[in-house]
């Protein structure tokens, strides 16, 4: 049965755990072939493994984004192996908190590699594909998806840098969409409340005991299939319909 992805080809960044495991389930589920971009080849290879078995078509690619020539090799591999490239989710990303006082400045440059540099990477390489796909694919239309998060949207005391890297991608999403919108290149962004995910646990312990433990004690967290699901969502609207922006929330999270 044809689903609403048949023959088209989706890449995931950040597929080696959380948000981007499901976001690369679900599009497979609709008929993508997937390319899984992430450092941790091993586990990439296990979920490629997964989705064949479940019907599917996978491809493990190892890379680190912050790295430009990785990034351009990622899709490069990708398009080499299926020929085309119609749908990018921009969803690796790392997330340190802590006040700016006293801060080691290299947990910014690697926030700022990941979440904004390696976006810009691999977006830049991937765009050539997208915007062939929006004029020759069987949908005439591609998209981006840009995983921000809601700290895009507010500020918060010891999410500085974090906020500013979300803040810079709603920004720079927003400017894109405008850019390509004549071309049917989709570009939006889904700002996720909180999900139980790993991203919490590259923090010090002060950080978990202060700050993530009481908040997750607190609340109920979304899972990463919710998360997918908003992805899954604007990338199977009809040709006419663009999702800019989708902020999903834990029912709880005020
Ligand atoms: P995880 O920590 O579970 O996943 C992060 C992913 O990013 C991993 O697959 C990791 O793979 C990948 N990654 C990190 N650095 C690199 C790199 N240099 N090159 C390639 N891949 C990299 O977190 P989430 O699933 O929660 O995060 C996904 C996105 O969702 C992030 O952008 C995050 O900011 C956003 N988000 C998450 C929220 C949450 O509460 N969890 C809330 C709001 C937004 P590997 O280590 O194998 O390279």
């Amino acid at each position: 049965m044809a689903s609403k992805l048949t023959g088209t080809v989706a890449l995931v960044t950040g597929a080696s755990s959380g948000i981007g495991v499901d976001a690369a389930r679900q599009l497979a589920e609709q008929g993508a072939a997937v390319a899984l971009v992430a450092r941790r080849k091993e586990r990439l290879e296990t979920l490629a493994a997964e989705i064949t078995e479940a019907g599917g078509t996978a491809l493990a690619v190892e890379a680190d984004i912050t790295d430009r020539d990785q990034a351009e090799a990622a899709v490069r591999q990708t398009v080499e192996r299926f020929g085309r490239l119609d749908i990018l989710v921009n969803n690796a990303g790392l997330m340190l908190l802590g006040p700016v006082v006293g801060a080691d400045p290299r947990e910014w440059e690697r926030m700022i590699a990941v979440n904004v540099q390696g976006l810009l990477h691999t977006t830049h390489a991937a765009l050539p594909h997208l915007l062939k796909a929006a004029e020759e694919g069987p949908r005439q239309v591609a998209d981006i998806v840009n995983i921000s998060s809601i700290a895009g949207r507010q500020a918060w005391e010891n999410y500085g840098v974090y906020n500013l890297t979300k803040f810079g991608v709603n920004g720079f999403t927003e400017s894109l969409r405008q850019e390509l919108a004549g071309r049917h290149v989709r570009v939006g962004v889904l700002e996720p409340g909180a999900v139980d995910t790993e991203l919490g646990s590259h923090n010090n312990a002060t950080i978990h005991a202060e700050m993530l433990d009481p908040f997750n004690a607190q609340h109920e967290r979304l899972v990463p299939a919710d998360i997918a699901d908003g992805i899954t969502y604007m990338v199977t609207r009809p040709r006419r319909t663009a999702i800019a922006e989708l902020w999903v929330m834990p029912t709880d999270q005020a």
